[in-house]
């Protein structure tokens, strides 16, 4: 039987979410610091890479999907099919400049020299932007460059700012977002993909779960249609009588924004004794 090939970073910040996305997925895998793992429970092989190689292996059918950044996907362009947003590393890429420059806008940027490890995507925002500027490429610790004179500004990434303000230096403009995302090679054999298939009804019941949370509240008789019209639920809500006369038990799937939305409605139609609980799965 086939198995399906995922890459997934070694070690890095992507490492630890990508096992434990997999985990809620039912699927354990070990990293073991070798570079090959297969799971115990899903016809699954994990290869240990670094998170820049990964679209290459994917691209090139050596692994048949894998988990990087966004930011990894569009910098590499290799022939990779994103199949979907992981909600995890969360960050940015944006340029900043020395604390003490005068930024006005982009053209602050024209004829000066900016340290990336992204060129691609720096050359085609500065395109964009109608920019001309010179890009050093270099590897990593990028946001030391200034300070040492190799650069007059940085894109790099940021999620908190706080490596760039320990280094002097202030974020001026967001080039992209990005967040983790699962690749899949674009040509998969028909057991592949229906493995791949798997994998993503999968994902999706975890990601519905942890949008949404279940609420059983206490509610007067008389005022379950206007409570029920608060809470529509997936289909509609469960409504089941109490003990006490005149008063039902209301559940329902609310999402958790919206919960913090309606609560002070619940509580003016007098709903009483609400629980939101989560939920570990959810199949629509
Ligand atoms: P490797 O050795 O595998 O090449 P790396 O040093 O390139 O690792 P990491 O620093 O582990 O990569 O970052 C991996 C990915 O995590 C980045 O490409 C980005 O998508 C995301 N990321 C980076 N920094 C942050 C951050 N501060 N907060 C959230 N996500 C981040
Ligand atoms: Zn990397």
């Amino acid at each position: 039987m086939s198995k399906l090939r995922i890459a997934i970073q070694k070690s890095g910040r992507l490492s630890a979410d990508s096992l434990n996305v997999l985990s809620e997925c039912g699927i354990r895998v070990k990293n073991g610091g070798k570079l090959k793992a297969e799971a115990a429970n899903f016809p699954l092989e994990a290869l240990f890479l670094r998170d820049d190689d990964i679209p290459q292996y994917v691209a090139d059918n050596v692994a048949d999907i894998g988990i990087l950044g966004q930011n990894v996907v569009i910098e590499k362009a290799k022939n990779v099919v994103v199949q979907k947003t992981l909600g995890f590393s969360k960050c940015r890429l944006s340029l900043a400049v020395k604390r003490e420059d005068e930024y006005t806008n982009t053209s602050w940027f024209e004829g000066k020299k900016i340290a990336t490890s992204y060129p691609v995507i720096l050359s085609k925002y500065l395109q964009e932007k109608g920019v001309n500027a010179s890009i050093e490429e270099i590897s990593g610790s990028v946001e030391i460059a200034p300070g040492i004179g190799l650069a007059d500004g940085v894109c790099d990434i940021v999620s908190t700012g706080s490596t760039l303000l320990t280094n002097g230096l202030k974020e001026v403009e967001t080039v992209m977002k990005s967040e983790a995302v699962l690749v899949s090679s674009p040509n998969l054999s028909t057991e592949k993909q229906a493995l791949l298939d798997q994998l993503l009804f999968r994902l999706e019941a975890v990601q519905n779960a942890q949008q949404n949370k279940y609420i059983l509240l206490n509610a007067p008789n008389a005022k379950l249609n206007e409570i029920s019209a608060l809470l529509p639920g997936m289909k509609s809500p469960t409504i089941l009588p109490l003990a006490q006369e005149g008063w039902s038990s209301l559940h329902s799937v609310v999402k958790e924004d919206e919960f913090w939305e309606v609560i002070d409605q619940l509580k003016g139609l007098g709903a009483q004794g609400i629980l939101v609980c989560p939920i570990e799965k959810m199949i629509l």
